[in-house]
């Protein structure tokens, strides 16, 4: 056998599609309905192309992480009004995703080309934590909206599900709370993305996600942006690293200066550090102006603001959804509490964008200002978890 992550030939060993250490959080869910092969199985889904070095090494910190990301926010139900903040690590949703992906799409024997080298690489090395531009993963909480009770749907916390249908709008059109009637849309519009290579929607108990993997060569990909912010922030990293250096070297001074005045440092000592402290610290603050000058520069090609405004509408007005609106724009969407509007319930949709803060359209300066901080506020956050 050739091992489906290594190549190498070796004995295959039992990979569950779903990490077992996710299953055991889940007892009472026992039972497989493989509607693929239309059957029922009192296990748990398996391939076996998996040496064991790949298997209990090289991929298994993985599982490591999906078990105790899930155990620690998603064991308990939530209702539609609670909170949940969670802290998460996107690259490593990232690998659990597609490694479950992969995992799937090779137990149904399908071409698994996606699944190339570059993607292997990155699942089996822990130490890739560069999240992969072209995987984009959506993100929920599994709340119960509908009047039914869980139990109606039968006992399904873990599902998933290759390539859903995505509609531009709801195929439900109106729920009659009070006589349970469902009126359906008749003019239910069907999207389709081009680039969309692969798509999964996996449901752990009370979350739910969504894996979209698009073609790599797709010319909507924004390429340059990534690179862009991750060279300011290192930029950031090492502004604020000489602000620091140069406050240090002011206390220092001092303290030398107040030595020398009671006679604990002779004047000719005194004369040598401080004028070492007076070099470094003018060296550091030419650098200083020089690394501003170049953050402000590198600012001004990612963020430039008339750009940017223009980037908002073409969005706002385009149906289609490409992985760089994701990637660049939402954060997240979220479904709230229904509402009754005109004696219709609705669902409102709120979609969070990152980079800015719009809801309802602010003016080009107010875009500028809120996307100015968020950018700060993000780099903060970098730095803080770097
Ligand atoms: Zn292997």
């Amino acid at each position: 056998m050739v091992c489906a992550y290594c190549g190498k030939e070796a004995k295959g060993t039992k990979e569950h599609i779903v990490s077992c250490a996710i299953l055991d959080l889940f007892p009472e869910c026992y039972i497989t309905f493989d509607e693929t092969r239309n059957r029922i199985h009192e296990s748990d889904p398996m391939v076996k192309d998996v040496c064991a070095d790949c298997n209990n090494n090289r991929i298994s910190y993985i599982d490591s992480y999906a078990k105790d990301f899930i155990a620690r926010y998603f064991i308990q139900t939530y209702s539609e009004n609670d909170r949940v903040e969670i802290e998460y690590d996107y690259t490593m949703i990232q690998k659990m995703l597609l490694k479950y992906a992969y995992n799937d799409m090779r137990s149904h024997k399908e071409d698994c080309s996606f699944f190339d080298e570059e993607i292997k690489q990155f699942l089996m090395n822990f130490d890739d934590t560069i999240p992969k531009e072209n995987i984009t993963i959506l993100c929920g909480i599994a709340v119960n909206v509908s009047p039914v009770p869980d139990a109606m749907f039968g006992n399904l916390k873990l599902r998933w599900g290759k390539n859903p249908f995505f509609y531009s709008n709801s195929t439900i059109r109106n729920i009659n709370y009070e006589t349970g009637q469902i009126i359906l849309n008749e003019d239910i519009e069907r999207e389709n993305f081009p680039d969309l290579k692969i798509s999964y929607v996996f449901r752990f108990n009370s979350v739910q996600f969504l894996l979209l993997c698009w073609d790599k060569e797709s010319n909507k990909l924004d390429k340059s942006s990534e690179e862009q912010r991750k060279e300011i922030a290192k930029k950031r990293r090492e502004l604020a690293k000489s602000e620091k250096r140069i406050a240090e070297l002011d206390i220092l001074f001092q303290r030398i200066y107040e030595d020398n005045v009671v006679g604990k440092l002779s004047d000719e000592r005194f004369a040598t550090m401080s004028a070492n402290y007076e070099t470094e610290q003018k060296a550091l603050k030419e650098s200083l102006v020089q690394l501003k000058a170049n953050i402000e520069m590198q600012n001004d090609k990612a963020a430039n603001v008339s750009e940017f405004v223009e980037k908002v509408r073409r969005y706002t007005e385009i149906k289609e959804l490409t992985p760089a609106i994701i990637n660049e724009f939402i954060d997240c969407i979220m479904v709230s509490k229904k509402q009754m509007i005109d004696e219709k319930t609705v669902y409102p949709i709120d979609i969070y964008y990152s980079g800015i803060g719009i809801i309802n359209a602010p003016s080009a300066e107010e875009y500028e200002e809120m996307f100015q901080e968020r950018l700060k506020q993000k780099h903060s956050e970098k730095e803080k978890t770097a």
